[in-house]
């Protein structure tokens, strides 16, 4: 089984479909692994690696139905030989999302726990009874914390990124964006799109992962949620189909497709000049289309 290290990756070059006047280029992190996929490898492998160290034997974290990061902790955690439980928002549906039975297959025990009891990150009686704290490593919610900032930061430092003058990447917890600004240079521009509706406070919440003097150094721009997180219109869709067709690059609608989409409009605005060169961060995310309606995404 492949090891969780995070390895180079592919880049392609977006001037060979489109007529751009900026160069732009895609970093596929999708391409990691079918299943830890994007900047979930990269976030979760400084958790894993402190796990091992401190033998812990089980992987406990938290998300919701349809969470990226649950299952990618399940498959990781299967890879490691280690338990994993994830604790998950609200109650149990009578047919679990296909995430949340992924997750499962790959061995993960689910507690579901209401919304309330979620926001507090709340940690149920009957885990507590069944796994000692001792053994129990917990990861945040969507892997926000130090760790993950450093898994971020390998993104740029494990890949040939240093020629890029702006850097481009999907924003939920804010973590990878993080580990980008720690380890970008100083002549490269971090812009984040935020693929929550009106997430004002991420901006410092980004900033609590940086040192003293970075944490100011990146852009996010909200205008381009398409009504929320996890809501689409036929419009992104649509972009979607047509940047698979001309690309052959998969997005997905929560979170890549709406960058993606982003950078194009942003290209039309000349926000970037001639000059620039960009790197947009394909972060993964696939196995999220799974939960649209067949026949909306011409790639599966
Ligand atoms: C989880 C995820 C993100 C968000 O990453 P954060 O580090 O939480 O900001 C972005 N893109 C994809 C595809 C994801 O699955």
């Amino acid at each position: 089984m492949t090891p969780i290290f995070a390895p180079a990756c592919r880049i392609d070059h977006l001037s060979s479909f489109y007529n751009f006047h900026t160069a732009v280029d895609v970093l596929r992190l999708d391409l990691v692994h079918p299943v830890v996929s994007g900047n979930k490898w990269f976030k979760l492998s400084h958790y894993l690696i402190d796990a091992g160290k401190n033998n812990k034997k089980t992987i406990l974290s938290f998300g919701g139905a349809y969470s990226n990061h649950i299952v990618a902790i399940a498959a990781a955690a299967r890879f490691k030989g280690l338990k994993s439980i994830g604790i998950i928002r609200g109650e149990r549906a009578l047919s679990l999302s296909q995430t949340l039975q992924e997750a499962m297959n790959f061995g993960m025990e689910l507690f579901f726990i209401s919304k309330e009891a979620y926001k507090e990150k709340l940690i149920p009686k009957e885990v507590k009874t069944i796994y000692p704290a001792d053994d129990l490593y917990i990861i945040p919610e969507g892997g926000y914390g130090n760790k993950g900032m450093l898994g971020g930061k390998d993104i740029l430092l494990k890949n040939e990124t240093a020629s890029y003058t702006h850097i481009v990447s999907a924003v939920g917890t804010g973590t990878t964006l993080a580990g980008l600004v720690a380890a970008a240079q100083p002549h490269q521009k971090i812009v984040g799109i935020s693929a929550v509706k009106n997430n004002f406070s991420i901006q410092s919440e980004v900033a609590a992962l940086l040192p003293e003097g970075k944490q100011h150094s990146f852009e996010m721009l909200h205008q381009y949620h398409f009504g929320g997180y996890a809501k689409y219109t036929n419009e992104l869709l649509q972009f979607m189909n047509e940047f698979f067709s001309l690309t052959g690059i998969p997005t997905d609608f929560v979170y890549t497709g709406k960058t993606f989409f982003a950078v194009f409009d942003l290209l039309k605005q000349n926000y970037f000049t001639p000059e620039d060169k960009l790197l947009l961060i394909h972060t993964g995310g696939l196995q999220g289309n799974r939960s649209l309606s067949e026949g909306k995404l011409i790639f599966g």
